[in-house]
């Protein structure tokens, strides 16, 4: 019988843990702040980033919301991010991306102040997770981790595939696998554009972290026998449907379910669950600069 992976339920959860340490934050007169930071006018982007806002709002963090017109100089973003950095009211900044072209998104990145990266893709934090020694792990593949430790999958000794090297995504996952601690220890292979033969891969994987953006490429036939299939992809794909378009993922989950033992649906998998740990990294953030103690869910 395959089980469902549940997403949305586990988030849940996630977010009422962290309602109990925002109280203890809050008892000690702090609240949790988060700085979004939008320069761009991609719809996607905005629907993204408000969302944010309102998950926030919800857990009772302070959201802080800043736009800047996507055709002003660079300049005005990399100082935008300096004053978040000298805000004691900002513990958490987020900058939505993609940024504009006239951006240096590299130079954004870095100009994040580490202890307030709650995305986690400053080059020191990138390095200190590789390392072990994490401070944020990127929200999606922390989020897989909750996963797969709310369902008990055994990582140490299993084979997994990670299919994506994105930095978002897929590198961040295969290096939290493979780590010698909770929810890793696991043989990680990393599968990409230029892999030969993914289904050879695949049908090795006790686990598989699907994180490709391509529509369902990957189904039944190519997975093993009681695989647990982590299905991160959100694609959008025309269909007869009032919107016109439907969501799916990167597995086709029809097929996927005959053979898989435990897999996630999308919507309702991962997508819940990367917004869950945004507000868990915000959280870690705001106890860490207050140097206040608090027990993360
Ligand atoms: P990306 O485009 O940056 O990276 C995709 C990766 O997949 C690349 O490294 C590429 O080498 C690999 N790839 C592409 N085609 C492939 C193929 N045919 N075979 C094997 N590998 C292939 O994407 P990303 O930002 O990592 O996102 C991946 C997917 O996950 C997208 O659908 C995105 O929307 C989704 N996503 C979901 C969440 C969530 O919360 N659920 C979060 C982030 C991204």
């Amino acid at each position: 019988m395959i089980e469902i992976i549940d997403g949305e339920a586990v988030a849940s959860e996630i977010r009422d843990g962290l309602g109990d340490a925002i109280a203890t934050l809050e008892d000690a007169g702090v609240t949790p702040g988060l700085a979004t930071v939008l320069m761009s006018d991609d719809p996607a982007s905005e629907t993204y980033v408000s969302m944010k806002q309102q998950d926030c709002e919800e857990v009772g963090i302070d959201g802080i919301h800043v736009e800047i017109d996507p055709g002003a100089p660079a300049a005005e973003l990399y100082e935008t991010v300096e004053d978040l950095n000298a805000n004691d009211e900002v513990h958490g900044i987020l900058v939505q991306m993609p940024v504009v072209d006239q951006v240096d998104t590299r130079r954004v990145l870095r100009t994040v102040a580490p202890e307030k990266d709650v995305d986690g893709f400053h080059p020191e934090n990138v390095g200190r997770l590789v390392a072990g020694d994490a401070r944020f792990k990127p929200c999606t593949p922390h989020g897989v981790q909750k996963l797969l430790a709310h369902y008990d999958v055994e990582t140490e000794g299993a084979e997994a595939v990670v299919v994506g090297r994105s930095d978002i995504v897929g590198k961040p996952m295969a290096n939290l696998l493979v780590q010698k601690s909770a929810v890793g220890n696991a043989t990680t292979t990393v599968c990409h554009s230029r892999t030969e033969d993914l289904a050879g891969h695949l049908g090795n994987a006790d686990i598989v972290v699907a994180a490709a953006g391509v529509p369902e490429m990957i189904d039944g036939t190519m997975l093993k026998e009681g695989a647990t299939v982590i299905d991160v992809g959100i694609n959008r794909v025309d269909a007869d449907t009032e919107k016109g378009y439907e969501i799916v993922g990167d597995v086709e989950q029809a097929s996927a379910r005959e053979v898989a033992g435990r897999i996630t649906p999308v919507p309702g998998g991962v997508g819940p669950m990367t917004r869950a740990m945004l507000l868990w990294n915000t959280v870690k953030a705001a106890s860490e600069q207050a140097g206040i103690e608090v027990t993360l869910p």
